[in-house]
């Protein structure tokens, strides 16, 4: 064992010496001193000093194997000359008054990229919040303020993260596809930091896509006026399913009322019949198909409706485009579905957002769409965060490319 073998390996600085060595409990330790020549005062570095005695202290150093390692080390107490002040050195590798070694953290953080939170801190007998914090720290100092200058383009949404963090209002650049903000809750206020910061950086946004709802649009409108809110194919179609679930639960109550169980008892061999077959069997028996079928009508007339709602955003002009959204819009009228109906009128409200949509070059939802399906990933793995920060920063981070990002 030699000083060289703890330089180059474990990471110990010039001017530490490698002393000797035990094993205790399946660690092993590492017994170092600090030469006499790179001691300093620790407040104004002057090397004019006198020796005060030492206080020993352990630090967990990189592991060997599945076998954890420490430096004890008697960090000397020196009186200083210059400023007169009796304190500890410094000890260089270690942050501040942390236990463990620079190179012991740096190992958590390599380990992050292809191992939970949970293995890493596992595997190296720590607790799940130390990896956490390790993460944390690196991530806030890679994220904490994304580079707004060049944004023009944004998307806001808002994201269902569980009980415990509810929700939060996520802002994505929309050329890049970088997550640019995280805000707290789903009202007009959670976007006030993020426009303050677009004013403190003078950036004007030339186009804001929200949902349909009314606090985004406002906040957008009051904070950036001159930015053209668009609605977009995909917040379009988020909303009009969440419409279908309505639906769906409205008419599945209705069958279980007497009356609809009534028609929808005994079909289900009548749907089984081959049509030729069914022309043979009596006529109430057919009406009592009919009747059934009629029940589930609206479904299937809501379901057609959504895949003719795409079509608005798939058409060679804006004129083609707005003849579609008012076709759409009478036939929604006309349909008798109720939450059909009361989405036709919000479309018919968002008619110019909708349409504004041409206006734009290379405007596609693809990106909303990919960064509300990495969200979801990263709800599923953060459905235990308790630190709002830190899932935030798992946010913000998340386009950071395979070799780079850390595990959940
Ligand atoms: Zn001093």
């Amino acid at each position: 064992m030699s000083t060289s073998l703890l330089y180059h390996g474990f990471g110990l600085p010039t001017g530490y010496e490698y002393q000797s060595s035990r094993y205790e409990n399946g660690s092993i330790i590492f017994v170092i001193l600090e030469k006499r020549f790179a001691l300093r005062c620790s407040s104004c570095d002057s090397r004019e000093i006198h020796l005060r005695g030492s206080h020993t202290r352990i630090f967990r150093a990189l592991p060997i194997g599945n076998r954890p390692c420490y430096f004890e080390f008697a960090v000397p107490r020196v009186q200083c000359l210059k400023c007169k002040l009796v304190r500890q050195v410094k000890v260089r590798f270690t942050k501040g008054s942390e236990q463990h070694t620079k190179r012991f953290k740096k190992l958590a953080l390599m380990l992050s990229r292809h191992m939970t939170i949970k293995a890493v801190a596992k595997y190296l007998r720590v607790s799940w919040d130390f990896v956490k914090d390790i993460q944390k720290d690196y991530l806030q100092r890679r994220y904490k303020r994304p580079n707004i200058k060049k944004l023009k383009r944004v998307a806001i949404d808002e994201v269902y993260m569980g009980k415990k963090a509810g929700y939060l209002t996520i802002v994505l650049d929309l050329q890049s596809g970088i997550v640019v903000y995280v805000g707290k809750g789903k009202s007009g206020e959670s976007l006030d930091p993020f426009w303050e910061r677009l004013r403190r950086a003078k950036v004007k946004l030339e186009v804001v896509a929200t949902d349909m709802g009314a606090p985004f649009i406002k906040s957008a409108r009051d904070n950036q006026p001159d930015a053209v809110n668009v609605a977009d194919h995909f917040h379009v179609i988020k909303l009009f399913n969440e419409k279908l679930t309505i639906l769906r639960r409205d008419m599945q109550r209705d069958a279980e009322t007497a009356m609809g169980k009534k028609v929808l008892k005994g079909i289900r061999w009548l749907l089984m019949l081959k049509p030729e077959n069914l022309a043979l069997r009596k006529a109430s028996a057919r009406q009592r198909l009919d009747n059934a079928l009629e029940l589930n009508k609206p479904l299937a007339t809501a379901y057609y409706m959504k895949e003719e709602l795409r079509l608005i955003w798939q058409q060679k002009s804006k004129k083609d485009a707005s003849n579609l959204l008012t076709e759409w819009v009478n036939k929604a009228d006309v349909s008798g579905i109720r939450v059909v109906k009361s989405f036709a009128r919000t479309l018919a409200r968002l008619r110019v957002a909708i349409l504004a949509y041409y206006d734009f070059k290379g405007l596609s939802s693809g990106k909303i769409e990919g960064s509300n399906n990495k969200i979801k990933t990263i709800h599923k793995v953060a459905y235990g965060y308790r630190d709002m920060e830190f899932l935030k920063l798992k946010i913000l981070s998340m386009h950071e490319n395979r070799e780079d990002a850390l595990s959940g």
